[in-house]
């Protein structure tokens, strides 16, 4: 209903637009006519008046002062109508350009929005179902130690899922609006070292940690957000990369000034149209490596906002021949 209603503004907007530009290209058209006319009055008025005064050399009239400042007067005039009716029409067609990329990127957000809120919606109810079949199970049957084992191990791991995503959620909101980063001194590798700690249990395969700095000081860091960088992206590599294959965390010194890290994982990669993408808000490709996985398209929005503010970058390129590798780049200072 509301998208319906958007698109009638929408049409109406381009009627209205289409109007005035075909209004302004008509009227400049006829001040060019009017102004050809005016000229041509002039012209036989001066000629006639000339030619009261006795004057019947044509050539005479053509070559006179009056003449040619007549005909420069025109001339400017001519040049002034089409310079100010090309700007309107420049300036009319940026601005369509303009609302039409707002408008575009605006329903792509509404569109992010309905997905994220359906796949949350899914996030939070599958974990809060596990978690209470296994109290029931618990209070109506009797178990052997073996089958609570299993299903508390169950239980916990959706009770980290909710957790991670209730954190996930608060941790978007809050980068967003002014969140508070304590930046201080910190040794870079020891945290990434810390990350792939946290990660590690979590995966079969090997991540591998290749460390070419010796003494990697950030002076300006916050410690809370940056591991949250890291682990996001190193849990993805995880989520979207084959079970046992390796994952590759590489620091070193790009410049003088910056470090980079490299999270490389030998996954099926992320196609060139979707690298942009990847780091909008609630953006989830739609392929089905991602639909197999949970998850709520928020993890490397955070990760760019964090980077933004230690005033880094973040980039994707592909791994050859498969897989993806995210570049971190912050400045040491
Ligand atoms: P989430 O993982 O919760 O869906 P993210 O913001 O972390 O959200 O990632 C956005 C999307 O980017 C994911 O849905 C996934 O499709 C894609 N993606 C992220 N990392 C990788 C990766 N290492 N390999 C392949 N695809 C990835």
């Amino acid at each position: 209903m509301i998208l319906k209603k958007l698109k009638g503004a929408d049409i109406l907007f381009y009627l209205v637009i289409s109007y005035v530009v075909v209004a302004g290209s008509w009227w400049s058209y006829l001040l060019y006519i009017k102004n050809s006319d005016a000229l041509t009055a002039k012209k036989e008025v001066l000629w006639l008046q000339m030619k009261e005064q006795g004057l019947t050399d044509r050539q005479i009239y053509l070559e006179s002062a009056e003449y040619t400042y007549l005909a420069e007067q025109y001339e400017r005039q001519k040049w002034m109508i089409f310079s100010e009716s090309s700007v309107l029409l420049i300036f009319i067609v940026l601005g369509i350009w303009r609302i039409a990329k707002s408008r575009q990127k605006e329903l792509a957000l509404a569109e992010q929005q309905r997905n994220f809120l359906l796949s949350i919606t899914h996030e939070l109810k599958s974990p809060i179902a596990v978690i209470k079949l296994t109290l029931d199970t618990f209070k109506k049957r009797t178990l052997t130690p073996e089958q609570s084992n299993m299903l508390t191990t169950n239980a916990l791991a959706d009770t980290d899922r909710l957790n991670k995503l209730v954190e996930d959620l608060l941790l978007a909101a809050r980068v967003d609006g002014g969140y508070q980063y304590t930046f201080e001194t910190l040794d870079l590798s020891l945290l990434i070292k810390r990350c792939i700690q946290i990660a590690s249990p979590k995966y079969l395969g090997k991540i591998e940690f290749d460390n070419k700095v010796e003494n990697a000081t950030l002076k300006k860091g916050d410690q809370t957000t940056l591991s949250s960088v890291f682990l996001n992206i190193i849990e993805n590599a995880i989520k979207y990369a084959p079970n046992t294959s390796k994952i590759i965390v590489k620091l070193m010194q790009n410049k003088e000034n910056t470090y980079c890290i490299e999270i490389t994982d030998f996954g099926q990669g992320i196609s060139k149209l979707e690298r942009e993408n990847i780091f909008e808000k609630f953006y989830r490709i739609g392929n089905e490596d991602t639909r197999k996985t949970k998850g709520t398209g928020l993890g490397l929005y955070i990760v760019k906002q964090i980077v933004k503010a230690h005033k880094g970058t973040v980039t994707l390129k592909s791994n050859q021949p498969t897989g993806s590798v995210f570049q971190v780049t912050l400045p040491k200072s």
